[in-house]
């Protein structure tokens, strides 16, 4: 075939700068504290292994956070991580034997169920709905639990529901999970500092929560848009932390020193840090609850906290697009804007909620607004139903 007659065969398109709200990463630059620390101590020369359960000042630092919030917890009681997933995986493989069960509300981030497929329990799902604010009741978890229940993984605020449990909603939980000595309650609270007016509570903050059995697991990833560095942390029974320093001693040894001292400047200088980015993000978020209210059929919870929306998209599927494909799932629709309009979204399947699609809005605002746009054009262009 001559190339004129191959040109023949597409549409002219215009073209359109790619544009992804599927990732997990925001767009915010890290902290500049964080990179002068590391360049400062790469420069004294900090290029050596550390302590495998983390700096005695990151410890400290992180220690005081909790202390501000009036819980007195110690140094002991922390291990320096190598991000939030490391820190899960390292829980999974100490806590976890074959037949425990790990129940977990849904929709929740597809990476619990990743990491599960390396570790020897079986997720137990239990649904939450958006109508009913995402709320995991005490009924539900009653029903579920039993003697092999070994965790309850709760996200709070929820990727990707933004669902921030309250401390009555925490605590009704607790006197639940109470009942059951094997349990372990591991509260995610890596978007703790991402919130929209209504108050974040630490699971460690409730009434409830003095047993030995409850666990933190956060980092710097989202609340300091330092994914790349990879640092989080574990906070939890002295005991159960010893074992996951042995753990991580055995397979990958302590943090990167400078890495650490990075976290701890971002730390001593947290609001700073956080300032400009919960001002960007907030207005984002209602530009883009602004923009989903103006399509038809589209519904959604506004989130408490983190940076997603997870809109109910299902009045678009089984329904023709302009190009003559009918979608049958939140896939082929996340597929159908990928190729058709340069825009990437997390389809609901991913996190257990078919239909839906979780939406970043930690996009330049520039782009932002671009992206809903073609959303809007998108799903305008559907064929009436
Ligand atoms: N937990 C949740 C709920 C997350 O959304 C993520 C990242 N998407 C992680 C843990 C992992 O974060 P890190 O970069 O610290 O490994």
């Amino acid at each position: 075939m001559q190339v004129e007659d191959q040109t023949c065969l597409y549409l002219p398109m215009p073209y359109m700068e790619p544009i992804t709200l599927a990732s997990g990463a925001s767009y915010f630059a890290s902290p500049i504290m964080a990179t002068e620390a590391a360049v400062n101590a790469l420069r004294a020369g900090e290029t050596f292994y550390g302590p495998t359960e983390g700096t005695p000042a990151l410890r400290q630092a992180i220690c005081d956070k909790y202390k501000q919030q009036g819980q007195d917890v110690q140094p002991e009681q922390v291990l320096i991580t190598p991000g939030s997933k490391q820190a899960l995986f390292n829980l999974f493989s100490v806590l976890l034997r074959q037949g425990d069960e790990v129940v977990i509300p849904m929709p929740s981030w597809f990476g619990f169920h990743e990491l599960m497929k390396y570790s020897c329990g079986t997720l137990v799902p239990l649904q939450t709905k958006p109508e009913n604010a995402y709320q995991l009741t005490p009924e539900m978890l009653r029903q579920s639990l039993n003697e092999n229940s070994r965790i309850l993984l709760l996200t709070n605020p929820g990727n990707p529901t933004g669902k921030i449990y309250t401390k009555e909603e925490l605590e009704a939980l607790l006197q639940v999970t109470n009942q059951y000595p094997n349990l372990y309650i591991i509260s995610d609270e890596i978007y703790d500092h991402i919130t929209y007016g209504q108050p974040f509570t630490s699971l460690l903050s409730c009434v409830g929560a003095e047993k030995e059995n409850i666990i933190l697991v956060n980092g710097f990833s989202k609340s300091f848009a330092m994914s790349g560095w990879r640092i989080g942390y574990i906070l939890g029974p002295e005991e159960l932390i010893k074992k996951c320093i042995n753990f991580q001693g055995s397979t990958m040894s302590g943090i990167s020193v400078f890495v650490q001292e990075a976290a701890e400047a971002t730390m001593q200088q947290r609001d700073e840090a956080l300032e400009l980015m919960q001002t960007i993000l907030a207005q984002n978020r209602q530009l883009m609850a602004d923009t989903l209210d103006a399509i038809p059929g589209v519904n959604y919870y506004l989130p408490d906290g983190a940076y997603y929306f997870f809109p109910d998209l299902s009045a678009y599927l089984n329904r023709k697009t302009l190009q003559g494909n009918t979608l049958a799932t939140s896939t082929d629709l996340a597929n159908h804007l990928q190729q058709n309009y340069n825009l990437a979204i997390a389809p609901g399947e991913n996190f257990g909620a078919p239909g839906y699609a979780r939406l970043s809005f930690a996009v330049e605002p520039e782009k932002l607004q671009e992206a809903l746009k073609r959303l809007q054009k998108a799903l305008a262009e559907f064929k009436k139903a």
